[in-house]
C-alpha cells in the first residue's frame, strides 16, 4: 500500500476519504471523518462545516483533543465534533474516525436490531457491537452530540470495540488509518444492508464466530484494503473530483465538449460588446 509521507499528502487523503464515503453511501450531507494529527497525537484534523463531498484539505481545521481549533479562524465547525476529540483522547490506537447516518443502519438503529455479519466483508466489525443510546444519561436532548460529556460518554461506549452503534441516531466507526477506517465503514454499511434486506425476506443467518473472526482479519492479510480504496479514488478521479495537487479546490473539470462552448459563447459575447 502506498505509503502517506507528507502532511499535505496526509490531508489530502482525508480530504478523499470524505468524497469516498459520500460516492459509496456512508455520508451524504451530514456526517464526516476525521484523521488524528499524524505527527502529534494530542491533535486532529476535521473539515470546518461543509457537505462531505466538498471538502478538501484546505478545509481542514487542526483540533487539540479537547476539540478547540488551535488557530483562530472564522468558520463554522461541525457541532458533533466532540465525538472524535474525546474517542482519540480516550484510545490512542485510533488514528481515523467516521461518524455518520448512512440509511443502510438507520432501520437497525430504530429498532435496536444488532449487527451482525451476513457475509465475508461484513466481518471488517465483529458481530454485535455495542449499543449507546444518548437518552440512557443525558434524557430529551436535540439527539447531536456536542457536549464533551457525551463525547465521552460515547466513547465509554465503544471501549475497544470498532464501532458503536448509536440508537436512533447513527454509527461511530474507528479505524488505524484513515484508508482503514474507511474501508470498515463503506464495507459495514454493505453488510447493513444486506441485513436488513435479508431480514425482511426471513430469517438472516450470520457468519459463525470463528468465521466472523478469521473474515475480520482480511483488512489487515490481503490486499482487500488496497484494491478497494484504488477502485474507490478512481471513481471519485473519473468525476472530476479531488484535484491531485495536495490544496485542491472542489471544482471539478469541464468536459472538453463544454469548454469549447464556453469559449463560444465567450467570442460571441465580446464581438456584441464591440459592436
Ligand atoms: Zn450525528
Amino acid at each position: 500500500m502506498p505509503v502517506v509521507n507528507t502532511l499535505p499528502e496526509a490531508r489530502r487523503e482525508l480530504a478523499l476519504a470524505s468524497r469516498i464515503a459520500v460516492n459509496e453511501g456512508v455520508l451524504d450531507t451530514f456526517g464526516h471523518i476525521s484523521m488524528r494529527h499524524p505527527d502529534n497525537p494530542k491533535r486532529y484534523f476535521l473539515s470546518r462545516s461543509s457537505a462531505p463531498d466538498m471538502v478538501t484539505a484546505d478545509s481542514l481545521i487542526e483540533y487539540d483533543l479537547d476539540s478547540q481549533a488551535v488557530r483562530p479562524h472564522d468558520h463554522a465547525e461541525y457541532s458533533e465534533r466532540v465525538i472524535h476529540g474525546e474517542i482519540y483522547k480516550a484510545r490512542q490506537d485510533v488514528m481515523a474516525i467516521c461518524h455518520h447516518h448512512s440509511p443502510a443502519f438507520m432501520p437497525l438503529l430504530a429498532t435496536a436490531t444488532d449487527y451482525v455479519p451476513v457475509y465475508h466483508l461484513g466481518a471488517v466489525v465483529a458481530a454485535n457491537p455495542p449499543w449507546w443510546d444518548q437518552h440512557d444519561e443525558f434524557g430529551d436532548t436535540i439527539m447531536l452530540v456536542r457536549e464533551p460529556a457525551e463525547g465521552a460518554s460515547l466513547a465509554r461506549a465503544l471501549g475497544q470495540h470498532q464501532m458503536v452503534m448509536m440508537r436512533r441516531h447513527g454509527i461511530t466507526i474507528v479505524g488505524s488509518s484513515v484508508r482503514d477506517c474507511t474501508y470498515r465503514a463503506v464495507q459495514s454499511c454493505r453488510n447493513a444492508d444486506y441485513l436488513v434486506r435479508a431480514l425482511s425476506i426471513g430469517k438472516a443467518a450470520s457468519l459463525s464466530p470463528g468465521e466472523t473472526e478469521l473474515a475480520g482479519q482480511i483488512t489487515g492479510k490481503t490486499t482487500g484494503l488496497t484494491r478497494s480504496w484504488d477502485y474507490w479514488a478512481m471513481q471519485i478521479a473519473r468525476a472530476g473530483g479531488l484535484s491531485t495537487s495536495a490544496t485542491g479546490t472542489n471544482r471539478p473539470k469541464r468536459h472538453p465538449a463544454a469548454k469549447k462552448a464556453a469559449a463560444k459563447r465567450g467570442k460571441k459575447r465580446g464581438k456584441k460588446r464591440r459592436r
